[in-house]
């Protein structure tokens, strides 16, 4: 045995994990049967089916999975979890790859993640979402002086048409804020 060895261990760099692994794990036992794929209501917007996803995720190939929109338009509804012939957790694997999108700051899902957070944390505060305050967080959140302006005629027609309200809901502390605790604590967040 090389002498040296341990002490090249020793100062060998760390290496990261590789954050798919638990996603592949998830994953082993598909026979690419693509049920998961036929019934996905959303499949007919996504640019892979979740049949081909879960190819690329077991073959590792990171940067055509995050170059993808199929996770994003993920609506969890949980009609591929219940139909796989295999019992995989699907749902489970497509919420796995949004968190590692939103852990990494990926560009291309800053928005949509944004946007998530915003809705949850109103959700969060008055236990059903509050239309301006969730467009409000969103925009704060954006940092750009001009989104606004993007929505303002929208805005206005919601307004007139009474699909929104200006009023500030009571800020009474509510039922779901137990439940948003216990999540945080069973994803080990808090
Ligand atoms: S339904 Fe299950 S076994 Fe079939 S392709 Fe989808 S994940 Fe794989
Ligand atoms: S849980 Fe997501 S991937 Fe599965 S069928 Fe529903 S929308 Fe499609």
């Amino acid at each position: 045995m090389n002498q040296l060895e341990p002490i090249e261990k020793e100062l060998a760099p760390a290496v990261a994990p590789d954050p798919l692994t638990p996603v592949q794990d998830m994953l082993k036992a598909c026979i690419q049967c693509g049920t998961c794929s036929a019934s996905c209501p959303n499949a007919f917007a996504m640019d892979l089916t979740p049949r081909h996803l879960w190819r690329m995720v077991l073959l590792g190939q990171t940067d055509a999975i995050f170059r993808s929109q199929t996770f994003s338009l993920c609506s969890a509804c949980y009609y591929c979890t219940l139909r796989c012939p295999r019992g995989l957790l699907l749902t489970e694997a497509m919420g796995a790859l949004k968190q590692i999108a939103s852990a990494q700051n990926l560009d291309r899902y800053k928005k949509g993640i944004r946007f998530y957070k915003s809705f949850m944390n109103s959700v969060r505060r008055h236990g059903r979402v509050h239309e301006m305050e969730l467009m409000t967080l969103y925009f704060l959140s954006m940092k750009s002086p001009f989104l606004p302006l993007k929505f303002t005629p929208l805005g206005l027609r919601l307004l007139a048409k009474r699909k929104v309200s200006i009023e500030i809901p009571s800020r009474e502390p509510n039922a779901l804020e137990a439940i948003f605790r216990k999540v945080e604590e069973m994803e080990g967040r808090s």
